[in-house]
């Protein structure tokens, strides 16, 4: 018999099995992750006994800012409503625990890193994102100015009002309202500026990819 007629899936492993396997995935966890993981792995080994001997649980995938851990079909074992418990507990921890960190942390969506962050680890990403946005879109000047003649205040984020000069500051008024914007002249003017500020978070950004790039998802 070939090594490829051997039918992989109905190979079973034991409930301990899948267990020991966990135990030594933790490395393939994201690091905030790895507390709240071990946790689950001792809830899993503290229900293991005769009758769930065929339970079989999966290894940890990282999904929309989730960890999760499948307990599998198999034709021995039917859905084992503790072990559910156990592994939807992980899942639901996982969505507020800082992924890098283990800080409490929230569910982030962005171009390049969804992902569950704290504010520190996420700031520096949101911000550079939001930098290159705005490079992008000067690049084009004639386009830009057509398309901002002002920028509100109100539509930059934290990091990026920072480098933004109070003389550059204007009032608009606008339904009854008083705004405060930038004129499109001068919001160009903050190009170089904006180039500094973004090698900076690249940087930044950089140090904290090289800590999770194996969780990019
Ligand atoms: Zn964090």
């Amino acid at each position: 018999m070939r090594f490829a007629d051997f039918d992989l899936d109905g190979i079973e492993m034991s409930f301990a099995t899948c267990i020991a396997r966990l135990e030594a995935s933790v490395a393939d966890v994201p690091p905030g992750w790895h507390s709240i993981y071990l946790d689950c792995v001792q809830d899993l080994r503290g229900v293991e006994n005769a009758e769930r001997a065929l339970v079989e649980v999966g290894v940890p995938t990282v999904h929309r800012g989730r960890l999760l851990i499948e307990q599998l079909p198999t034709a021995h074992s039917q859905p084992d409503a503790v072990v559910q418990g156990i592994l939807r507990k992980l899942a639901a921890r996982s969505v507020c625990t800082c992924q890098l960190c283990g800080k409490p942390g929230w569910l982030r969506s962005g171009q390049s890193h969804p992902g569950t962050y704290c504010a520190d680890c996420w700031t520096p990403r949101a911000l550079r994102s939001e930098i290159s946005d705005w490079l992008d879109r000067m690049n084009q000047e004639k386009e830009f100015k057509a398309a901002h003649p002002v920028v509100l205040w109100d539509a930059l984020g934290v990091g990026f009002k920072a480098v933004v000069p109070d003389d550059a500051l204007h009032t608009l008024q606008a339904a009854g309202r008083t705004l405060l914007c930038i004129t499109a002249e001068r919001f160009l003017q903050l190009r170089e500026q904006l180039k500094l500020l973004k090698a900076t978070v690249d940087e930044q950004v950089a140090l904290l990819d090289a800590s999770e790039y194996r969780w990019h998802h």
